[in-house]
């Protein structure tokens, strides 16, 4: 790739068909080159084979298929969940990560081919590095640097779509969350832009409901999504519900205290009717304790929610661990005894850091050995 190439995937469909009118080619070539790119999922010019082969030429010399090269990959013990580090045209690097879910007792080595796995998640990222800072996210602690195009983070997704595809997956990925590196409201033009070409029957064609969007409380963002009237899922990690632990655990909160975002997420179930949850990182005798359980209770009592609690991935250097078992099951019972719904999130990857930021902090501090860790092939 080189400077002047353009990413296709950074492209809707009004810029592609710009594109292609401006090179006097037909516009049914849009419609040809989108099935390519988001149905047939090639990264091969030269596999398009409907496209005449100066078009293709052109296309070869002019644009990229998604501008991400994959630098490192980890996966966990049990194979199903695997992390990619991707490197940028400027060279800074993002973590997407894939989580498969088994739909019946047993291990992928002993299971059909392809494997029986129920769903194929993929969590992507929207910025390089996170403004918000969260202090127990390795992301947060390693600073912002700028946020993603379009063609990136859509990138991550075809990244592994065609990965599934290549196992045997008609529908190569079942779920998207826009849940890694970065707050996603802060460029909400992106972020909703990345979700129509999920959602998009001429690009990825997932229903709305496949695909969720977490944010750490950026209340313009949640009303800009209430105006798109959008089916997609919101979730709200809320980590504290009082303001004083929360401008500490989710700086966000002192700009977007705790009463402004349960207005904006009450306005968002009243205009969706749908269930927002609410991600919980449990840290041991931070936010663990059956009084916080209650407080907890209190504040979302009346919204049409779930309560994700999960234990926290404890990052090498941050000072917060994650909450004894006993604990987690004690915070879950007070939800519960107030009629709030709950899942205690199965653990993803934790010997391979799944936790956000993790894979490109331990690249980065072993820069000098890179090789050190289990690469790409
Ligand atoms: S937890 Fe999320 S919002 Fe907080 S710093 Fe990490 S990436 Fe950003």
């Amino acid at each position: 790739m080189n400077d002047k190439q353009i990413d296709l995937l950074n492209l809707d469909t009004h810029e592609l068909t710009g594109l292609v009118q401006s090179w006097n080619e037909p516009v049914y070539r849009v419609k040809q080159l989108q099935q390519w790119l988001y149905h047939e999922l090639v990264d091969d010019f030269d596999a398009m084979s409907n496209l005449p082969h100066p078009l293709r030429a052109r296309l070869k010399a002019a644009t990229t298929i998604g501008d991400l090269k994959l630098i490192a990959t980890q996966d966990s013990a049990d194979a199903l969940t695997r992390k990619a580090l991707f490197q940028m045209r400027d060279g800074q690097t993002v973590e997407t990560v894939l989580m498969r879910y088994l739909d019946a007792p047993g291990s992928p080595e002993d299971s059909t081919d392809p494997p029986n796995v129920a769903r194929r998640t993929v969590c992507i990222s929207t910025q390089v590095g996170c403004p918000v800072g969260c202090p127990f996210c390795e992301t947060g602690q390693a600073g912002y640097i700028r946020n993603l195009t379009l063609g990136e983070v859509v990138a991550q997704v075809l990244y592994f779509a065609r990965e599934q595809k290549r196992a045997g997956f008609e529908m190569p990925l079942t779920n998207i969350v826009i849940m890694g590196m970065g707050e996603p409201f802060m460029k909400f033009n992106v972020t909703w832009r990345a979700i129509q070409a999920f959602t998009d029957p001429a690009r990825l064609g997932m229903g709305a409901r496949r695909v969720t969007v977490s944010t750490s409380g950026y209340v313009d963002g949640i009303r800009q999504l209430i105006e798109k009237k959008s089916q997609v899922n919101l979730a709200v990690s809320l980590h504290a519900a009082d303001d004083a632990l929360r401008d500490q655990l989710v700086p966000v909160n002192r700009k977007y205290p705790l009463r402004e975002l349960m207005n904006a997420c009450r306005e968002y179930v009243h205009a969706t009717h749908r269930r927002i949850t609410f991600e919980y990182a449990l840290m041991d005798n931070v936010n663990d304790s059956a009084q916080q359980a209650e407080q907890v209770a209190q504040l979302l009592a009346g919204v049409l929610c779930h309560v994700n609690l999960i234990p926290l991935n404890p990052t090498s250097e941050s000072p917060y661990r994650r909450s004894p078992y006993a604990r987690v099951l004690e915070f879950q019972r007070v939800l519960n005894r107030h009629n709030i719904p709950t899942t205690l999130r199965v653990e993803k990857g934790i010997e391979i850091m799944a936790g956000c930021g993790q894979l490109r902090q331990q690249v980065k501090r072993h820069s000098a050995n890179v090789n050190a860790l289990p690469l790409a092939t």
